[in-house]
């Protein structure tokens, strides 16, 4: 049994030698460094056997802001991929890492989900994982300060949010869409 389960990018952050740290901005909960890139795109590809999760996360995102996270097409450059693993460090569920050139700003990032911690979950915790991710490349950070109601809660045990976003989320996404893409 799963005690607690994290989705965090923690674990990451820490062994980086280029830091990816939290804002230092104390209303926002949000990254130094996110995948969406300056025309203010998030094209992602790659394969999962959680994609149908993964694509109701999208449009959780995508009906607050349209058309922003797109499918990798021909002419577009990518910015994030998912793939499934079969398992990550600790109670991580799944782990979003973005590599920033100096540490900061767009990067290129990778969303893994952990399938031996995936499949013990509800579709709805699977789906609620899937936008929180999406969260993270979007360039939100974990925000556990606002009730577990909130999409970017990380405790995906506790997580209250029925895949809709909160208004801390939006926020977040918010400052991040206005002042950082
Ligand atoms: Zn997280």
């Amino acid at each position: 049994m799963l005690k607690k389960v994290c989705i965090s990018i923690i674990f990451l952050l820490v062994c980086l030698s280029f830091a990816v740290t939290y804002s230092q901005a104390a209303t926002y909960h949000v990254l130094s460094a996110w995948c969406v890139d300056s025309g203010k795109h998030l094209d992602w590809k790659g394969s999962s056997q959680y994609l149908s999760y993964f694509n109701t996360g999208v449009n959780t995102w995508n009906n607050y802001k349209s058309g922003v996270i797109r499918a990798d097409g021909a002419f577009t450059v990518n910015d994030v991929t998912i793939s499934d693993v079969s398992d990550l460090d600790g109670n991580t569920v799944a782990l979003t890492s973005i590599t920033a050139p100096f540490g900061n700003g767009h990067g290129t990032g990778t969303i893994q989900f952990a399938t031996s911690k995936m499949n013990k979950l509800s579709s709805l915790k699977k789906t609620i994982v899937c936008t929180h991710e999406i969260g993270h490349a979007l360039g939100l950070s974990e925000n556990n300060d606002n009730g577990t109601n909130v999409i970017m809660y990380n405790d995906i045990t506790y997580n209250t949010s029925n895949n809709v976003l909160h208004s801390q989320d939006k926020l977040n996404y918010d400052y991040m869409y206005n002042n950082k893409y």
